[in-house]
Order: structure tokens, then C-alpha cells, then sequence
């Protein structure tokens, strides 16, 4: 097993503080740092920090996808690595977003292929052929709007903006079932000509204002967004969407997972990310990037999720609270060793025979592999390569370890 040095993604939405913080760097930074990456994604690689020097993470893997990912995940998925991890610090809203089914993934990727789009290039969609199903876990207070709110909340919400532009919008939300509601009226806004947005984006933002200041309490989080949105992409149809998803707000250990086609942005907050080993985004606002409307009508599914649904279970396990979800990418597992077990070397729960990436959050650890040990403190990870499990954890210190695998 091997330390391994995230790639550091500077974006505009990023923070100066939360990830310097986070891994002992000063701050502030010099750039705004929005994300870790933590996998062998072609576009960013970790490295591993070997005794000669660094090697990236994908490399390493080409050269051993047996000893690096194990028969199990080289069956079911090739010679990738098939999940990322993701360190994301959030201080202003990431672009209005789905992420494609599988099947659409293949599709699109080959669509542009022929088209000639170059793979690295901004305006392309699909930069490989996987979905990207993900798991976010709130490492502080992180917020979000994902999925279809029901359209009768959303009516209610709407009817509570009291913005007379809005009525026509309502009639068309109640006139049809959930899902094609909000399918018409999702695609009204986000294809409107631009003059109808500024319209009707600022009248909303009035409406936002006159219910946040009239002390009214239901929808002030919701309201408060759209102010937010309004303020930083004045005139973007993607302020008008903002009303329709649910507004998600996870305390620290807390997450949610999202499917292929839910829609969603984040909006502040600092989170650890684990998702399949994927770049394909479609965008539809709130964002200086590449915004395809069409693409992102195509992938998008318009049945209304609740919260509820959103939020991943967990189920207790030894020393590790494990995120239930569906994908076979991955699983994830946060560790805690505290109390009794401090000072006694202690296995870690359901050892997978695939790889794993280690995230250390709080405290500190020593792990003991197959064919050696290190040590992880607050804001270091390693990479454990199939042939190097199962592993053993010694810490003299409560610590809080994050573990991503095969979901196999
Ligand atoms: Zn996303």
C-alpha cells in the first residue's frame, strides 16, 4: 500500500480555506480549491507517493490490474479502476446537473466520437462511456437541491412566492400528471428566449424577497435560494429550475445518493464524494461551463423523488457504518475506532478483496497491509491494492477513517 496525493481541481466555486485545511496546507490558497480527486480517472489521477518517487495511480494500475484490482473487479469492470473519491469544497453553487444512464453514456460517448468532438474538448458531453451514479457524505453542514420535488409541494411553493407570472406556470404544473407537469414546465424555463427569463427570474427574485421579509417561515430556505442563484447568475434560467428541486440540507456523516437522470446542484459545503469512475456531465445552468440543453432533456428522469428517497441508508457493522446503495461501482464505509478499541490493532469490518482508498478525516491511524503498514493522519489517504488486503487498523487517538471499494 502506498500514500496517495489527490489532484487538487481549482474551480471558481471552490474554497481558499476548506481543502488547505483539510490536508495541513496554508491558507488561504492561492486559488480557490474546489476538489481531491482520488482514483485513476484518465482526465486527473492521484499519485502514489512510492520510495522512488511518484507514480500515477492509473499507470500503476495499467501496468498490474491483477495485484492493483483483483480477479472480482477485473471480471465485472476491466482494467479500470471502477470508482473515483472526491474531497469537494463547495463555497458557491456547482452548475445545474444530471449525470447519464449506462446505456446512454455508450450511446453519447460514440455519438460524439463520430462527430469528431475531440474527448478533452469543453463542449464535449460524454468523456467516457460509464454513468456516474454518486454518493455524497457531508464531512460539515452541506447543502444541496436534488431531485423533483411532488408538484403539489411545488405549487404550494409557488403560490407562496405570490409572483402573478408564476399562475400560468402552476396551471401547467396541476393540469397533468407529476412527471409530465414537470416535464413541460422544466423545459418551458429552460428553452424560454432569454427576455421571458429575465422577466419572469426577476420577478420571482421580488417574490423571494417580499416572502423572506415578510417573516414567513415554510418555504424561507427555498426562498433565501433563490436569492442566492438570482444574485450570482442573474438572468439564468437555472434560478427558475432551483424552484422545482428539493432542498437538501445534510449534517456532517449524513448523504444522499443520486441516480443516473436526477437533477441537482450543489450549494455550499464541504463533502467527500464517491462516485463511478466518470466524467459525463450535462449541464443546464447555473454555470460558465458548457450548458446542453437538449442532451440534458434527453437524460433527465421527471418523476418526483422525496427527500427521503435521496437520502442513503446505513447500517451499522462492526467499526464501520456502511452507505447502502446500489451501485456495483463501489461501496463506502466510514470507520470509527474510539473507546475500547484504541491502542488495540482491530480488523476493519467486511474486508473486500478488491482495492480500497483510505480517506483518514479525523484522528489517526496506522494500517497494516499484506506487505507493509503506514500511517494516515487527518486529511491523507492511501491506496490498498487487492493483493495487499485484507487490513488492520491501530489507532492511539479516536479517528474516523473513510473506505471506498468495489460495490461487487
Ligand atoms: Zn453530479
Amino acid at each position: 500500500m502506498e500514500l496517495l496525493r489527490g489532484a487538487l481541481r481549482t474551480y471558481a466555486w471552490g474554497s481558499r480555506t476548506t481543502i488547505a485545511e483539510f490536508t495541513g496546507r496554508p491558507v488561504p490558497a492561492a486559488h480557490p480549491e474546489a476538489e481531491l480527486w482520488f482514483g485513476a480517472h484518465p482526465a486527473d489521477p492521484a499519485w502514489l507517493e512510492t520510495e522512488h518517487g511518484e507514480t500515477s495511480l492509473l499507470q500503476a494500475v495499467t501496468d498490474d490490474p491483477e495485484g492493483q484490482l483483483g480477479s472480482v473487479s477485473r471480471a465485472r469492470f476491466g482494467d479500470v479502476l471502477p470508482f473515483l473519491v472526491k474531497v469537494l469544497a463547495a463555497d458557491e453553487p456547482l452548475s445545474l446537473q444530471a449525470h447519464p444512464s449506462a446505456a446512454q453514456a455508450v450511446e453519447g460517448y460514440l455519438r460524439e466520437e463520430k462527430l469528431g468532438i475531440p474527448v478533452n474538448s469543453p463542449v464535449r458531453n460524454y468523456r467516457d462511456t460509464s454513468h456516474k451514479p454518486e454518493l455524497l457524505v457531508a464531512l460539515q453542514t452541506f447543502e444541496a437541491l436534488a431531485g423533483f420535488r411532488q408538484a403539489s409541494r411545488t405549487t404550494e411553493l409557488l403560490r407562496a412566492l405570490a409572483v402573478s407570472d408564476l399562475d400560468p406556470f402552476i396551471e401547467l404544473l396541476s393540469d397533468q400528471s407529476d412527471a409530465d407537469g414537470l416535464r413541460a414546465l422544466f423545459t418551458t424555463w429552460i428553452t424560454a428566449p432569454q427576455p421571458d427569463i429575465d422577466v419572469l427570474v426577476s420577478a420571482v427574485i421580488d417574490g423571494a424577497i417580499q416572502y423572506v421579509s415578510s417573516g414567513a417561515t415554510e418555504f424561507v430556505a427555498e426562498a433565501k435560494t433563490v436569492l442566492e442563484l438570482g444574485e450570482r447568475y442573474p438572468g439564468d434560467a437555472g434560478v427558475l429550475a432551483a424552484l422545482l428541486l428539493n432542498r437538501i440540507t445534510l449534517a456532517p456523516g449524513e448523504a444522499i445518493f443520486l441516480p443516473a437522470g436526477n437533477l441537482h446542484t450543489y450549494l455550499r459545503g464541504f463533502a467527500v464524494e464517491v462516485m463511478a469512475n466518470s466524467d459525463n456531465v450535462l449541464r443546464g445552468g447555473l454555470t460558465p461551463k458548457h450548458v446542453d440543453v437538449p442532451e440534458l432533456l434527453r437524460v433527465l428522469d421527471f418523476a418526483p423523488t422525496a427527500e427521503s428517497q435521496l437520502r442513503s441508508p446505513v447500517r451499522h457493522e462492526g467499526l464501520g457504518l456502511i452507505y447502502e446503495t446500489p451501485a456495483d461501482e463501489f461501496a463506502v464505509a466510514v470507520l470509527t475506532i474510539d473507546g475500547e478499541h484504541l491502542g488495540h490493532e482491530v480488523d476493519a469490518p467486511s474486508s473486500h478483496e478488491g482495492p480500497q482508498i483510505l480517506l483518514c478525516t479525523e484522528g489517526s491511524t496506522t494500517v497494516h497491509g499484506k506487505s507493509g503498514s503506514l500511517t494516515l493522519e487527518h486529511g491523507m489517504a492511501a491506496w490498498v491494492p487487492a493483493d495487499d488486503g485484507p487490513i488492520r487498523l491501530l489507532a492511539r487517538e479516536p479517528v474516523k477513517l473513510f473506505r471506498a471499494t468495489v460495490g461487487l
